[in-house]
């Protein structure tokens, strides 16, 4: 300590200071390619340091991962929990940054594997698949743990009930607030529900999702469209704040002629219809104009229903 004092006096940076400031000290030099940072990095590597350092560079140092994730979410900390088999503690890392960690599991774009430090060896860490793990194998011990605020007295309306609206609904109560979500549908989920399919995403496991936010203490109201069955400035008198999470649900409808024969589906109502159990009988080809995720969704959907070809363009 006394040689690491020196020499972070020689570098002009602390004087007299702690175990916990050299390291992140070293750490913060390091990442930042300050010149220091060498010096700084030998005295955190002294025995008496080491172990704070690694401590702190974990905290300080944000893994390419963890900063590409949306949400992010901590995956170097719930793969080294799965690691070591704790299923219950890498859910509650996970569960630390989104409320949908079994769709998460399921339909996140994982672009958290894309930037995986990893990939300079080979494959990236199949991050996603390793959440599908602990959900799968991980109990709720997460939920004594969890804090709930005192209530606030405030209440806030949330329109829609698909991720943004129930993510907003989940930290919002969690704050204390009384929160309740409106949407036209007659269960919560959204485009999780009626746009993405079954078996990409199984709705028993997008269940799991809804029901913990519902438990928290969430009111959901059905079938209840905003501007219509519930006017909006009734909603605004009647809540301290609005949230508005309508998404983007429907098709966007192209002019071309033809467009609205019977035989011309819409990615977005077709794929609901479907949802809501509406019965397709397809045979022979099908086109898919588009190739994003409706595109894809409803190309794979109209296979399974009995398409002999599917071709997208
Ligand atoms: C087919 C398909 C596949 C997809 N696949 C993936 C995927 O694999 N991974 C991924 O990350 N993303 C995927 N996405 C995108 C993802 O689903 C959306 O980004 C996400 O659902 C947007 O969330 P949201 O809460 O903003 O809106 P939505 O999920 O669209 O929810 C909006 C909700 O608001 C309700 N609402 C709208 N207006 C009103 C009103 N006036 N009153 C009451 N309620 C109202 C609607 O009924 C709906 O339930 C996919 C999208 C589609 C269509
Ligand atoms: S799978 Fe998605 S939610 Fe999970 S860590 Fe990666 S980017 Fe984040």
């Amino acid at each position: 300590m006394i040689y690491a004092r020196k020499i972070l006096k020689a570098c002009g940076l602390f004087a007299d200071t702690d175990v916990k400031t050299i390291c992140r000290a070293a750490v913060i030099s390091r990442k930042s390619g300050d010149q220091r940072a060498k010096k700084l990095m030998r005295v955190s590597e002294e025995q008496a340091l080491r172990e704070e350092f690694e401590r702190l560079k974990e905290e300080l140092i944000v893994p390419p991962c963890v900063a590409a994730c949306p949400a992010g979410v901590d995956a170097p900390r719930y793969v080294r929990a799965l690691k070591a088999g704790r299923f219950d503690e890498a859910v509650a890392v996970i569960r630390e940054k989104i409320p949908f960690p079994f769709v998460c599991a399921d339909a996140c774009f994982a672009p958290c594997e894309d930037a995986c430090a990893y990939k300079q060896f080979g494959d990236s860490i199949a991050i996603r698949a390793l959440k599908r793990a602990a959900v799968d194998r991980g109990k709720d011990t997460w939920k004594s743990n969890k804090k709930m605020a005192e209530p606030t007295g405030k209440s806030v309306a949330i329109i829609g009930a698909g991720p943004a609206g129930l993510t907003a609904a989940y930290y919002l109560v969690t704050l204390g607030h009384r929160v309740t979500v409106y949407d036209g549908f007659e269960s919560p989920g959204g485009t999780m529900r009626y746009g993405i399919p079954n078996f990409r995403l199984p709705k028993d496991r997008l269940e799991k999702d809804i029901q913990v936010i519902l438990e928290l203490g969430v009111d959901f109201k059905a079938k209840t469209v905003i501007g219509k069955d519930l006017p909006f400035r009734a909603l605004k008198e009647q809540s301290h704040a609005v949230f508005i999470a309508c998404g983007a649900v429907g098709s966007i409808r192209v002019p071309v002629e033809g467009a609205e024969k019977e035989n011309v589906l819409w990615g977005w109502d077709f794929l609901k219809d479907v949802s809501l159990g509406k019965r397709f009988d397809f045979q022979g080809d099908v086109l898919v104009i588009g190739g994003g995720n409706v595109a894809l969704d409803a190309a794979r959907t109209a296979r399974r229903l009995g398409a002999d070809t599917v071709t997208i363009v």
